[in-house]
C-alpha cells in the first residue's frame, strides 16, 4: 500500500504522554489523520519530576515546531560530588539544561489539538483485517485506522497483545525521588546545590541531583525547586516488598503512592540519609515532603513493528533511568516515524525500517544503562560481574557518563560504517 491516498492516513495512538503526544505532532506534520486515546480521565499530573535534556530532543521539539522562545529549563554549568563530610571531591565542566515532565507535557500538549485528544479512553484489544486497525475500548466504542501506534508506557497493553513474552525485568534496586522547594532550603545548600547537576556516592548507591523551574514554570531565583533521585538496592523477594507495602499493610504490586508509603519507611529513608549522604543531600531528602518511590526496570523489545501496529517510547524499551533518555528516545522514535513515512512511500517499508533502526538503538540504550547501573543491584551474580560493574562505580566515571548522551556518538559512528 503506498500513502499518496489521503483515506489512507488514518493512525490511533494509544496513550497521550510524551511519546504518544511527541508522535502525534510528528504524524500531524506528515499529513496524517491522528487521535490519541488516553486511559486518564483528566489532564495528565507531572510523572516524576526531572527530566535531563540533550540535543536530539531540542531537535525534536523544532522540528514539530514546539521549541520555546523562552528557557525550556535551568542551566547548569557543571557536575560535582560531594563526599559524606560535604566537602566537593570532583568536579567535572558539563553544561546541560534541566527540565521537567510538566514543562515538556504543556510544550506538546497545548499544540495538539483537543477535540483529536480523547481522554479516559482504554485501550482493551487490537485486531488487524484487510489492511486495518481495529481498536476495542473499554467502553465499548471501536476505532478504525491505518496504523496504531502504542505509546502506552512500560506496561503497554498494546506489546502485551503482541509480544506477551516482552516483561518488564526489575533491576534489583529502586529510585527514591522528590523535589523541594528552593525556599525551604538553607543558604549553604542552595549555594552548594544550585548551580551543578550533583552527586553523593554512598557505597553501592548513588543520590544524584540538580535544580528545576518552581510551580507554573517559575525560573526565578528562589522560586525554582531542586530534584533528587536516590538509588538504592532492594532485594525483590524481601526488601522490595516491605519498601512496597503501604501504610495500611497492603501491596498493591510494584507501586505504592506517595501519600501511603508507610510512616517507618519514610523514617528510615531519612535516618538512611543522615547515615549515609552528604550534608547537602540528608537536608534535601529531610525536607522533602512527598518521596516517591519507584522501582527500576528494563524491557527490551525484539520486535516494534507488527504489521500495522508499533511501539513507540516506553512501550519498546525502557532503559535505567541513567543515560536520561526516556524522553529523548520517545521524540527521537517519533521523529525517526515521521522520516520513514514521509521518505518511503510504501508503508510496509517504511515500517520495516523504523524497525530496523528503532531495535538496535533501544537495545544499545538499555545495555549502557544497565551497565552504568548494575554496581547498585541487589544481586549480582559473579566476582567478574563485580569487577565489570566497578567501572562505572568511580566519580569521574559517575560525573562522565550519567545523564550523558556521549555514547550515542559512538553508537552513530558504528551504524554508520
Ligand atoms: C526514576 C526515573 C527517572 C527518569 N528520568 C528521566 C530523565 O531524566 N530523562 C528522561 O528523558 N526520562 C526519564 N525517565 C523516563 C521517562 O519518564 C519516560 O521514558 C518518558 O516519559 C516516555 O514515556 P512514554 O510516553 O513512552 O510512556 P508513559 O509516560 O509511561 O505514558 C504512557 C501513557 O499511556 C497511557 N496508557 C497506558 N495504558 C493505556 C491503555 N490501555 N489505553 C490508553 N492509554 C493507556 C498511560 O496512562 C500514560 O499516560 C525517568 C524514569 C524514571 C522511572
Amino acid at each position: 500500500m503506498t500513502l499518496s491516498d489521503p483515506k489512507h492516513k488514518r493512525v490511533t495512538i494509544i496513550g497521550g504522554s510524551i511519546g504518544g503526544l511527541f508522535a502525534g505532532l510528528f504524524l500531524r506534520k506528515a499529513g496524517w489523520q491522528v487521535d490519541i486515546y488516553e486511559r486518564v480521565p483528566d489532564e495528565i499530573k507531572s510523572r516524576g519530576a526531572g527530566i535531563v535534556t540533550h540535543a536530539p530532543l531540542f531537535d525534536a521539539l523544532r522540528r514539530i515546531d514546539a521549541m520555546p522562545d523562552g528557557d525550556v529549563g535551568v542551566a547548569v554549568e557543571g557536575r560535582r560530588v560531594f563526599a559524606s563530610d560535604g566537602v566537593v571531591t570532583g568536579s567535572l565542566p558539563f553544561p546541560q539544561v534541566l527540565t521537567s515532565w510538566d514543562r515538556l507535557y504543556r510544550l506538546l500538549y497545548d499544540r495538539f489539538p483537543r477535540e483529536r485528544y480523547h481522554q479516559g479512553r482504554s485501550l482493551i484489544s487490537i485486531a488487524q483485517q484487510d489492511d486495518e486497525v481495529v481498536a476495542t475500548f473499554d467502553d465499548g466504542r471501536v476505532i478504525r485506522s491505518d496504523l496504531l501506534i502504542g505509546a502506552d508506557g512500560h506496561r503497554s497493553t498494546v506489546r502485551m497483545q503482541y509480544a506477551p513474552e516482552v516483561q518488564p525485568e526489575y533491576a534489583g534496586y529502586v529510585a527514591w525521588r522528590g523535589l523541594v522547594q528552593e525556599s525551604a532550603l538553607s543558604p549553604d545548600t542552595r549555594e552548594a546545590l544550585f548551580r551543578h547537576f550533583s552527586f553523593s556516592l554512598p557505597e553501592r548507591e548513588q543520590m544524584l541531583g540538580y535544580p528545576v523551574a518552581g510551580a507554573n514554570e517559575d525560573m526565578r531565583l528562589g522560586h525554582r525547586r531542586y530534584n533528587f533521585v536516590w538509588y538504592r538496592p532492594a532485594d525483590e523477594r524481601t526488601e522490595l516488598r516491605r519498601l512496597l507495602t503501604d501504610k495500611n499493610g497492603n501491596s498493591n504490586g510494584m507501586s505504592v503512592a506517595p501519600t501511603a508509603i508507610h510512616p517507618d519507611v519514610l523514617g528510615e529513608l531519612r535516618s538512611e540519609a543522615n547515615r549515609r549522604l552528604s550534608p547537602q543531600f540528608t537536608e534535601i531528602v529531610h525536607r522533602t515532603e512527598l518521596p516517591m518511590i519507584q522501582p527500576i526496570y528494563d524491557v527490551t523489545s525484539k520486535q516494534v513493528v507488527f504489521d500495522r501496529v508499533i511501539l513507540l517510547g516506553d512501550a519498546a524499551f525502557v532503559a535505567r533511568p541513567h543515560c536520561g533518555m526516556g524522553v529523548t528516545k520517545a521524540a527521537q522514535d517519533a521523529s525517526a516515524l515521521f522520516d520513514a513515512l514521509t521518505e518511503q512511500p510504501d508503508i510496509d517499508r517504511a515500517l520495516a525500517r523504523y524497525q530496523a533502526e528503532r531495535v538496535p538503538f533501544g537495545t544499545r540504550v538499555v545495555q549502557h544503562a544497565q551497565a552504568l547501573g548494575r554496581y547498585m543491584q541487589a544481586q549480582i551474580a559473579s566476582a567478574e560481574e563485580r569487577r565489570a560493574a566497578e567501572i562505572y562505580r568511580t566519580p569521574e566515571a559517575v560525573m562522565k557518563e550519567t545523564a550523558a548522551s556521549a555514547f550515542l556518538e559512538d553508537y552513530a559512528t558504528s551504524v554508520a560504517h
